[in-house]
């Protein structure tokens, strides 16, 4: 598996959980420890000591490989595309499922859903 990044920091960002705390979805509030560049780009601030962080309700950090979800343009990505597809746009503050070539099969998550 590649272990390529492009800093897009979709993968830093807070879980929605069912009552059993599984993931259901990504959220949009990222990682107290990410940084967001004025480009756009990401970068973790603890890096070298960043996994088994506890960083909250929801998120704690892993490998990428056991991250629960894949994310538009990861090249993480599961090859097999047993994962659900997610876009995570900070920007605009949604979060929304893609099939596996991209297109949308969710309605977006606003912001007022997530804060
Ligand atoms: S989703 Fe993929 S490309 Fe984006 S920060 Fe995570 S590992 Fe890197
Ligand atoms: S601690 Fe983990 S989830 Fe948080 S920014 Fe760093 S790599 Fe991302």
């Amino acid at each position: 598996m590649s272990t390529a990044c492009n800093q897009c920091g979709q993968c830093c960002t807070t879980l929605e959980l069912d009552e059993d705390g599984h993931a259901l979805r990504p959220g949009i509030i990222p990682c107290k420890r990410l940084k967001i560049l004025p480009n756009g780009k990401t970068y973790c601030t603890i890096y070298n000591r960043r996994l088994g962080s506890r960083l909250g309700k929801g998120l704690q950090c892993v490998m990428r490989k056991d991250c629960p979800f894949d994310y538009e343009g990861c090249p993480q990505n599961d090859p097999e595309g047993r994962k659900p597809l997610f876009r995570v746009d900070f920007k605009n503050k949604t979060v929304t499922e893609l099939n596996r070539d991209g297109t949308e099969i969710q309605d977006e998550t606003s912001s007022k859903d997530n804060i």
